[in-house]
């Protein structure tokens, strides 16, 4: 009897004081307060690996969460940047990028194997993960108006085009892949472009107009990543290059998102040529501004509506193909240092 005592106790405490290592809801909707929650119990289960900032606040106060996972080094090591849900419907991205950081986390304590070279990687780079960059806006699109309550009559009062769970823009109307400072923000427009506030096509009055434009800027100036990953959902496609800066990368731009193409089914599209229409993105706006790389990834099959994919069809459509794309992005950036442009090459002396 007092075995059984004990061992009940024992499973007691077990369950009370043990945290599931595996967080991240991959089969259902995703919500806001479920991904920052998941983020502080990243923080807490990784302690060693990781640290949790916030990088600035949308226009309706909810923090831009940054989970950096690095190791003590003497050594400088190269920033990676990877984000996800700029775009509000695309909540697809923010579930990657979730569940990308907890297996990573849990392979580098050989928890979870999905990522052996995770340990090696962390010698070289460190990861700045921020799942989510357009919290209104998502909170919208998932009608989540918990906490954001008084912004709600202005929000309705917007542009709609089509239905509330199709929101694309920040919660002030303005599409912030669309309002990035890259020196096209004259000249954008698209053939969904609106002139006034709305649920998409908005790209804002004038050039990094929105708080959270406003806040990845700054954070990209001050943490320089020499290559981004900002993750969408439209299309099975990678959006490497432009005409205004590939002369900038010694052809590995085209090279790493190639090889990545390879081995994931995603497509390369052509160089973009018009910066009408493909300008004001932030990755336009890290290579004009920065020099240095990064890719638009759209991860998931196109489809002729406005509507995502169902919650429960991520894995078969998204993590199947893409588990390995993060590393696979940077292993191949590895393999070609010897092309690599001088900015990349002098990186570590700055
Ligand atoms: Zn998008």
């Amino acid at each position: 009897m007092r075995g059984a005592v004990v061992l009940f106790f024992l499973c007691l405490s077990y369950s009370v004081f043990s945290q599931p290592s595996y967080l991240v809801e991959d089969n259902e909707k995703y919500t806001f307060s479920m991904i920052c929650e998941d983020l502080k119990q990243l923080q807490i289960n990784h302690a060693a690996f990781t640290n949790l900032d916030t990088i600035g606040f949308s226009e309706f106060g909810l923090p831009l969460l940054c989970l950096k996972i690095s190791n003590e080094s003497p050594f400088k090591k190269y920033p990676i940047f990877i984000a996800g849900n700029i775009h509000a419907r695309e909540d697809y991205s923010s579930k990657f990028v979730m569940k990308f950081a907890n297996l990573f986390l849990l392979s580098l304590e050989n928890k979870d194997s999905t990522y052996k070279s995770a340990n090696d990687l962390l010698k070289t780079f460190d990861f700045y993960l921020l799942p989510v960059a357009n919290p209104d806006g998502l909170k919208i699109a998932h009608e989540d108006w918990e906490g954001i309550e008084k912004f709600k009559e202005n929000v309705l009062q917007l542009k709609l085009v089509g239905k509330l769970s199709d929101w694309k823009a920040n919660g002030l109307g303005v599409d912030l892949n669309s309002n990035f400072d890259d020196g096209n923000h004259l000249y954008k427009c698209s053939s969904i472009s609106q002139e006034v506030p709305a649920s998409e096509g908005y790209k804002g009055c004038f050039p990094a107009e929105a708080k959270e434009t406003i806040a990845l800027q700054n954070f990209i100036q001050r943490v320089q990543p020499i290559l981004t990953l900002s993750f969408h959902t439209k299309g099975n496609v990678l959006f490497w290059g432009d005409c205004d800066t590939y002369e900038k990368y010694n052809g590995i731009d085209q090279w790493i998102s190639w090889k990545v193409s390879q081995k994931t089914e995603l497509k390369m599209t052509e160089l973009s040529y018009n910066p009408i229409s493909y300008g004001c993105g932030m990755e336009n706006y890290i290579r004009v501004k920065t020099d240095y790389l990064a890719v638009c990834v759209e991860l998931s099959p196109m489809t002729a509506k406005r509507d995502q994919h169902p919650d429960n069809q991520f894995n078969k459509l998204v993590w199947s193909k893409c588990e390995q794309l993060p590393i696979i992005y940077l292993e191949e950036l590895l393999k070609c240092q010897e092309h690599w442009p001088i900015q990349l090459r002098n990186y570590l002396k700055k």
